[in-house]
C-alpha cells in the first residue's frame, strides 16, 4: 500500500509546467559576484523571450531552446536577464530580447496548422501553449520555461514603481525589483486560480467560454480574490457562474500556468443543488455531464462533437481522476 505521501498520488506533479529540476539558489540571488560569474561561465545557458514567446533556433533538425551568452547576446542586447536556477553544475538563466524572429500562433486546442517560418537569424519564437501541445521541449523544460515566461512579463510590466511612480530597476538577480526614489521594493507575482470540476453523483458540471475552440466544454475556473480561502472561491465562482450551491470542496493539486503569472489550484466541489443559470456575461454554456458522455468527449466520439480540455490543461487531469473514480 503505497504512502499517502508517495510521490505518484501528487497530481501536482504529472501537471504540465510543473517541471522543476532546477535548485533554484535563492538563497544566492542577492550575491551580485556569484550572479556575475555564472552569466560569464561558459557552460551556462540562457532561454530567451520575444515579447511573451521563447525563442528556438534551429541546429540541423532539432530546435533548441538554450542558447549559450555568446550566442545569444549576437542577436542583440539582453534585457531583464533572471537567474532561475542551476542544475548539474549548469546555471539556467532567462532574459528578454526584441527579435524580428517569426511567430507561430496557437491555432485554438489543436495543433493543426502549425508550420515552423523561417527567419534570418535561424532562430523562431513559438508560443508557449504551442510549445507544450506539440511537445517540442521535455516535460522539465517546460517548467523552466514557464518560470522564464511569467518572470520576464512580470518585469517589462513593472517598469514604474507602483508607490511613488519613480523607475525601477532589477535586483536579486531578477527576482526584485526596487525603486531608488523611494526603497519600495517589488517581488514578482503570483496569481491564484481555483479551478473546479464540481460533481453530482455521476454528473459533473462544466462550462465553456466563448473563447473556447469549438465544441470544447471545461472545468469552471475564477481569480481567488484577496480575504478568501482556496474552497469559498470555488463556492463563490460555481454560484456566480451557474447558480450551483457547492458544499465540500477538496484541494487536489496545482499547476502553474504562466498565461501570464497564474497558479491553477485544481479542486474537486460537490454540488448541493442542480438547476443551472448560466452567467452568460462568464460562460457562452454550461451543463451536467454524465460518465458516459464525458467519455465519449475524452474519445473524440461524442455524437454532438464536444471534446473534453487537451492534455496540457489541468482541468484534463481532474477530470481524468473523477472518471477513473
Ligand atoms: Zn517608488
Amino acid at each position: 500500500m503505497p504512502s499517502f505521501f508517495d510521490r505518484s498520488f501528487e497530481l501536482s506533479a504529472r501537471t504540465t509546467f510543473s517541471g522543476a529540476f532546477l535548485d533554484r539558489l535563492s538563497e544566492r540571488r542577492d550575491d551580485s559576484e556569484f550572479f556575475r560569474d555564472l552569466r560569464a561561465h561558459p557552460a551556462s545557458r540562457v532561454v530567451l523571450m520575444s515579447e511573451d514567446a521563447p525563442l528556438f533556433a534551429s541546429r540541423g533538425d532539432e530546435r533548441d531552446v538554450f542558447f549559450s551568452f555568446a550566442e545569444a547576446e549576437s542577436f542583440g542586447p539582453l534585457e531583464d536577464v533572471i537567474l532561475l536556477g542551476r542544475s548539474q553544475e549548469r546555471a539556467y538563466f532567462a532574459a528578454h530580447i526584441q527579435t524580428n524572429a517569426d511567430t507561430n500562433h496557437r491555432s485554438e486546442g489543436g495543433t493543426r496548422g502549425f508550420s515552423p517560418a523561417p527567419s534570418s537569424k535561424g532562430v523562431e519564437s513559438v508560443d508557449l501553449r504551442s510549445v507544450a501541445l506539440l511537445g517540442l521541449v521535455h516535460s522539465e523544460a517546460l517548467g523552466l520555461l514557464a518560470q522564464a515566461k511569467s518572470l520576464v512579463y512580470w518585469h517589462r510590466r513593472h517598469r514604474f514603481c507602483a508607490n511613488c511612480g519613480g523607475p525601477t530597476a532589477s535586483a536579486a538577480s531578477g527576482w526584485r525589483r526596487e525603486c531608488a526614489s523611494c526603497g519600495a521594493l517589488h517581488f514578482p507575482r503570483t496569481d491564484p486560480v481555483v479551478i473546479m470540476v464540481t460533481t453530482d453523483g455521476e454528473s459533473c458540471l462544466l462550462g465553456r467560454q466563448a473563447r473556447f475552440a469549438p465544441g470544447m466544454f471545461s472545468a469552471l475556473a475564477g481569480f481567488v480574490e484577496p480575504g478568501e480561502t482556496i474552497e469559498n472561491a470555488v463556492r463563490r465562482e460555481v454560484r456566480e457562474e451557474t447558480g450551483i450551491r457547492v458544499g465540500r470542496v477538496a484541494y487536489l493539486g496545482s499547476q502553474p500556468w504562466p498565461f501570464p503569472c497564474s497558479l491553477m489550484l485544481g479542486c474537486m466541489a460537490e454540488a448541493l443543488s442542480r438547476e443551472v443559470f448560466v452567467d452568460r456575461a462568464e460562460l457562452e454554456d454550461a451543463r451536467w455531464f454524465t460518465r458516459a458522455e464525458l467519455s465519449a468527449m475524452f474519445a473524440q466520439t461524442h455524437p454532438d462533437g464536444l471534446r473534453a480540455p487537451n492534455s496540457i490543461a489541468i482541468a484534463h487531469r481532474l477530470l481524468q481522476v473523477w472518471l477513473e473514480g
